[in-house]
């Protein structure tokens, strides 16, 4: 008797040790749904219930946005900027006149006598769908083959804002950070991810504009994802400051800007752009 109940106690004691709950230093004390011992399966499965409704979150309910047809159409709430028919959303850097571009079959072209156009309207923070395309008679090499970009905030005249570069990557060596799909001089993409001229190249961007102090110094830096015909080229980088031709990058403030593309004055045949859309994240 006496050697049956030591028996009982060593492995009641080895049993407490042993348990999962018994090694765990738990600093939160367990709900009462846990502590209280069920006395049915039907008991067990309602605690278990009340235990998972704790980690449930109900509001607020994501708006309804309908897709596009393809995931390159633009969806619901997208505010489209270029749908292949005329450039009514955007004016000349310059002088604000109308975009002098040329829009032929669906698609926009470079002027590069025109100079630089951009959105009438300004942006902060946004989700941007744009397709471009070097034309298959591209001439040149480096940085004069198919030269443009997309400013992700233009904040200024000429070149000023936060370009990701736009050129034709496709067997064609220059400055790694300042290839297709770099931030220009600051970031250098993940991959190349280049089709060949002639054919129609992706981008998806997630912009994160940067945020100001009221004496102009930087609150928040800017942030970019991108992706270039669905591979990650930028992932969450944050920038240094507006992207420089010479010179270390350096933040300016502003709020808003529009989205401006470059018409670089490299000789090199224009390209093109088609389908552009954005929407705007709060
Ligand atoms: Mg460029």
């Amino acid at each position: 008797m006496r050697t049956t109940l030591s028996i009982a106690i060593i492995v009641t004691f080895t049993a407490v040790l042993s348990s999962p709950a018994g090694a765990q230093q738990s600093t939160t004390p367990p709900s009462p749904a846990a502590t209280q011992q069920p006395a049915t399966p039907q008991a067990s499965q309602a605690a278990r219930a009340a235990q998972a409704k704790e980690t449930e979150v109900w509001e607020p309910v994501p708006p309804v946005v309908t897709p596009g047809t393809t995931n390159s159409a633009p969806p619901s709430d997208a505010l489209v900027l270029f749908d292949g028919t005329n450039l009514d959303q955007w004016v000349t850097v310059k002088d604000k006149s109308p975009a002098g571009w040329k829009v032929d079959n669906g698609v926009m072209t470079v002027e590069k006598s025109v100079g630089n156009i951009e959105t009438k309207r300004s942006f902060k923070n946004y989700q941007l769908h744009l397709e471009w395309r070097i034309p298959t008679e591209i001439t040149g090499s480096d940085q004069a083959r198919g030269n443009s970009g997309l400013f992700l905030a233009s904040t200024g005249p000429g070149d000023d804002g936060y370009e990701l570069q736009i050129l034709d990557s496709y067997n064609n060596k220059t400055y790694v950070n300042g290839q297709a799909a770099s931030i220009y001089k600051q970031s250098i993409p993940l991959a190349n991810a280049m089709r060949k001229p002639g054919e129609w190249q992706v981008y998806d961007v997630i912009w994160t504009a940067p945020t100001f102090n009221a004496d102009g110094s930087v609150k928040t830096p800017a942030f970019v994802t991108a992706f270039h015909n669905g591979v990650l080229v930028q992932n969450h980088f944050e920038l240094k400051g507006e992207t420089l031709y010479i010179g270390k990058p350096v933040y300016k403030k502003y709020d808003t800007a529009p989205i401006k593309l470059q018409a670089h004055g490299d000789p090199s045949p224009p390209i093109s752009f088609r389908n552009i859309w954005v929407r705007e994240l709060k």
